[in-house]
């Protein structure tokens, strides 16, 4: 069931939204060589908390910390350890944050110093990706709408798109419906509509789309072992266009 949110309720996603933003500014600068994505892990939650807010993420299902650090072939829900970032890495890094009973979540990758130049293109593309996915959340489209202008894209520079995990609904809940695939058909699936919070977040990879997972049970890596980075948005549908509640 989509859950529609008042303009109250939107104004506490805002909140929420733009203490995750705030955390990824944190992380912008924090980001270099050398530094373990625990010591991130730290920064996150100390930041999150500090500001009377809950992690979304530690406890949920089970998931041990407040941010999922995913690292190279890393697709997603990689678990911070102590192990030092090294120069040329690409790590995405996912973060929620519960204000008043709402969530906020949105991910982003960043270089570690400086990558290759294939790297650098393809976050450049997939950033593309999630905004082209946003420009589709408008009342009177369709949730195929948004995975259709993303697959298009990507796959017509030969990238991968990440099947296995999808956008999804927030609110009081980190995932409500509606389920929404980075991949599909324009014109299909669940309308669009005023009051709904979304977030959208494509996984795009350098090779394939299939996924295989750790025996930790969490971190999930592309099957071939190709690169993979991803951003996400949390937003509002309006009227008036989506807006982007995880953005400072
Ligand atoms: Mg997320
Ligand atoms: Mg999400």
């Amino acid at each position: 069931m989509i859950i529609f949110k008042s303009a109250r309720e939107l104004a506490i996603m805002r909140e929420a939204g733009q203490i995750v933003a705030e955390c990824h500014a944190l992380l912008g600068e924090k980001i270099k060589a050398g530094v373990s994505t625990l010591e991130l892990d730290e920064l996150v939650e100390g930041y999150i908390r500090q500001k009377g807010a809950i992690p979304s993420f530690k406890g949920h299902h089970g998931f041990p910390a407040s941010i999922c650090a995913s690292v190279n072939d890393v697709i997603c829900h990689g678990i911070p350890n102590g192990q030092p970032l090294k120069e040329g890495d690409v790590i995405t890094i996912d973060i929620g944050a519960k204000v008043k009973g709402y969530h906020g979540d949105s991910a982003w990758s960043y270089a570690v110093g400086q990558v290759a130049p294939e790297i650098e293109k393809l976050m450049k593309v997939t950033k593309e990706c999630l905004f082209l996915g946003i420009e589709q959340a408008q009342p009177g489209k369709r949730i195929g709408d948004i995975g259709h202008a993303i697959q298009t894209y990507a796959e017509s520079l030969k990238y991968g798109v990440v099947r296995d995990f999808c956008g999804h609904g927030v609110g009081r809940e980190l995932w409500e419906d509606p389920e929404i695939p980075h991949y599909g058909h324009a014109g299909k699936g669940p309308a669009i509509k005023d009051g709904m919070t979304i977030a959208i977040e494509p996984m795009i990879t350098m090779g394939r789309w299939q996924v295989k997972t750790d025996a930790d049970g969490w971190t999930a890596r592309t099957i071939d072992g190709s690169i993979c980075v991803q951003y996400e948005h949390t937003l509002a549908v309006t009227k008036e266009g989506p807006i982007i509640l995880t953005q400072l």
